[in-house]
């Protein structure tokens, strides 16, 4: 009998799982999987480690399975499938920590209830992480959970980075920078050292592109600088989101436009980024294939601001020793990485073409004064770990 640890990320309409169990000292992938279309067509796959069908389940047209259908079938299927697995604990992705957790935390009903404080700050995302907790709490109270937070990567960030120039009484409320895909940040510091001491120990900007974009400065594997901000709609643009964005735009938007609220966030959120600018729509894959002049607009923009925040952050770092590209975009487009590759030939970028075609993990010549890598990040291992040694389990 192993120990494992289940990994979940709950969203709006989905409840994706990992499982994980200890071997040998390491996390291993046993299983992953989904159910989508909470609201809409229930759908549940489960595959294991090497991506092979564990189980299928579909609800049909119409059926309101929600979250706690969907968790109560996982958690069934957690215990029954697995039989040789003791299942030990139970880590979730909270995109939101605020100003209290700056570490992953062992969750009880006191926590949840500081959590929850939080809901405002990321509203489209922290009531969703937050509802199969409360349930296990209530359903499973011997069942210890663990909360990791996307934002506490960040807290080491210096007070002038995490500031807005707002008055104080409003950045005493908590708004104030925070910066998110902190776990995918700490993962790829995790394995930096593996390929480059010099950038683990030094100056490295980590590009995470994916649906959801944003950038990290590291100096010593640690985060001194994001691109994203108070939400995690800030920064670059990305599949839906618009990224930074003139203030007064939003004011514009809603004295002369007679916008409200939800509209905007509507907006913002849904229907800007490589979607809103391309028309066309929010996937990469999709715009790389188009000859569409939209496609072309919305890769231009979203390589000028990648360009743009690399100074930046190149800026705030004092220098640069090594760029690291992650996430679905940042893995898997070789075009896109050559072309931030060029634009970045300023800072001591010197890109190897064949390295690149290769998918690296580095893809900088040997001489470059900057190195640059492509390493794949892993979110839901470092939920694990850390919900493994928060546990002392599987150890
Ligand atoms: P999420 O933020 O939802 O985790 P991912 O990290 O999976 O998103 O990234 C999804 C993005 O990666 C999409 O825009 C998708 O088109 C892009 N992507 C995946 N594979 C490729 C590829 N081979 N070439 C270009 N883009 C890709």
């Amino acid at each position: 009998m192993t120990d494992a640890i289940a990994v979940l990320n709950a969203g709006s309409s989905s409840l994706k799982f990992s499982l994980f169990v200890a071997r040998d000292g390491a996390l291993e992938l046993a299983a992953r999987g989904q159910a989508e279309g909470l609201y809409t067509a229930p759908r549940f796959v489960a595959k294991d480690g090497a991506g092979k069908l564990l189980a299928e389940k579909s609800w049909g047209e119409g059926t309101k399975l929600g979250h706690d259908g969907a968790l109560d079938h996982l958690v069934a299927f957690l215990r029954s499938d697995l039989a040789s697995h003791r299942l030990v604990g139970i880590g979730h992705r909270v995109v939101h920590g605020g100003l209290e957790y700056a570490h992953p935390v062992k969750l009880d009903a006191k926590v949840l209830a500081t959590l929850e404080k939080y809901v405002p700050l990321a509203p489209l995302h922290q009531p969703h992480n937050l509802a199969p907790i409360r349930a296990l709490i209530e359903r499973s109270p011997e069942l210890p959970q663990v909360a990791c937070f996307d934002t506490a990567f960040h807290s080491s960030a210096p007070a002038v980075a995490q500031a807005f120039a707002l008055p104080k009484a409003i950045t005493d409320r908590g708004v104030r920078r925070y910066g998110f895909h902190g776990l995918s940040y700490e993962y790829i510091a995790s394995v930096l050292p593996r390929h480059d001491e010099r950038a683990a120990k030094g100056k490295t900007i980590v590009l995470h592109l994916g649906n959801g974009s944003s950038m990290c400065a590291m100096a010593g594997s640690r985060s001194v600088a994001s691109t994203m901000g108070f939400t995690a709609a800030d920064g670059l643009p990305m599949g839906t989101r618009c990224g930074s964005l003139d203030p007064g735009v939003i004011l514009y938007l809603m004295d002369e436009l007679e916008m409200d609220a939800r509209t905007i966030e509507k907006l913002i959120y849904q229907q800007s980024g490589l979607l809103g600018v391309s028309g066309i729509s929010s996937d990469m894959r999709t715009l790389e294939a188009s000859s569409e002049p939209g496609a072309k607009a919305a890769i231009d923009l979203f390589v000028y601001r990648i360009g743009r925040e690399l100074g930046s952050l190149a800026a705030a770092l004092g220098g640069l020793d090594a760029i690291v590209f992650t996430a679905g975009i940042g893995e898997n487009s070789r075009s896109l990485r050559e072309r931030v590759c060029r634009d970045s030939a300023w800072l001591g970028v010197d890109v190897d073409a064949a390295g690149n075609e290769g998918r690296g993990p580095r893809i900088s010549t040997a001489t470059s004064r900057t190195s640059a890598w492509v390493i794949p990040t892993n979110e839901e291992l470092m939920i694990a770990r850390h919900t493994r040694a928060l546990l002392g389990a599987g150890s």
